[in-house]
């Protein structure tokens, strides 16, 4: 997708949605809250009926709402038992089955845990996995953006480095970079310089058109030295949201920021208003 702007959403179907168990309804809701795009939670499992799936895509497009996706928590593309790994790249390849089918373009999830392993060895796993998921799903002639997220424990596979390295082998991935992850797992990167330098570094290893087709979480976040323990909302946490937007702005990103606080929408509005008025 190419976009020419930030586009912002929720995590999800936004709170003040009538019947919050039903996506159509969120997005009719994105929509008239003034909000740009929303991501489909498959946090507890992989499954939508065909008919669901179809009245989403038609909804998104009619409403302009694009979507983007997360797959399931039961993914460990590390995990002790093969069967488990196997199992952990079916639930991707049913995410970005069931994305493709509602029009989604970038789905995100959480590829692994160390398992106190090495994580040279994690990374060489998680890459051998995801080119068995790209040639599957290019079989299927599925065209998804494959974007493991910036992980904010520091038991998980996702660190800024590993997901760069994995962006330049691996023609599908790209980076989902969740800026409150990254300062939950560094206690860094919570500043217009360090946000900035980021933003140069995706640019300058990955290509300019790293920041012409972003997919960004944000949310407040509490942590230790582990990193990532609970989302909050944004007001509530000393993340600097703003300083992140100040950068973003300046380096002119474009593509998904989605909202991951507690109260979806109302950080989500927060964010977009503070962005426009820059
Ligand atoms: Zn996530």
């Amino acid at each position: 997708m190419s976009f020419d702007k930030l586009l912002f959403g929720t995590a999800g179907v936004p709170n003040s949605t009538v019947k919050k168990n039903n996506p159509v309804e969120g997005i009719q809701k994105i929509h008239d809250l003034g909000l740009d795009c929303m991501q489909l939670e498959f946090a507890h499992g992989v499954r939508m009926k065909d008919e669901i799936s179809s009245s989403l895509r038609k909804a998104s497009y009619e409403l302009n709402v694009p979507l983007t996706s997360h797959g399931p928590y039961y993914i460990n593309l590390n995990a002790r038992e093969q069967d488990k790994i196997d199992s952990s790249v079916e639930r991707i390849i049913q995410t970005a089955k069931i994305s493709d089918l509602c029009g989604a373009e970038s789905m995100t999830f959480h590829a692994a845990f160390y398992m106190k392993d090495s994580p040279y060895d994690v990374f060489d796993l998680v890459e051998k996995s995801m080119n068995v998921i790209e040639e599957r799903l290019s079989r299927l002639d599925i065209e998804i953006e494959l974007r493991p997220e910036l992980t904010g424990k520091t038991s998980q596979f996702g660190s800024l480095d590993e997901l760069i390295t994995l962006t330049k082998s691996v023609g599908s991935v790209k980076p989902c970079m969740d800026f409150s992850h990254l300062y939950a797992r560094t206690g860094k990167y919570n500043n217009y310089e360090e946000i900035t330098e980021v933003l140069d570094r995706l640019a300058d290893e990955l290509g300019k058109d790293a920041l012409n087709n972003m997919h960004i979480h944000v949310s407040g976040i509490s942590s230790n030295s582990k990193g990532d323990l609970k989302h909050l909302n944004l007001e509530k946490s000393d993340f600097n949201w703003r300083d992140m937007l100040r950068a973003l702005k300046d380096k002119d990103c474009k593509g998904y920021i989605i909202s991951n606080s507690p109260n979806l929408e109302d950080d989500a509005k927060m964010l977009k208003d503070y962005y426009i008025a820059l």
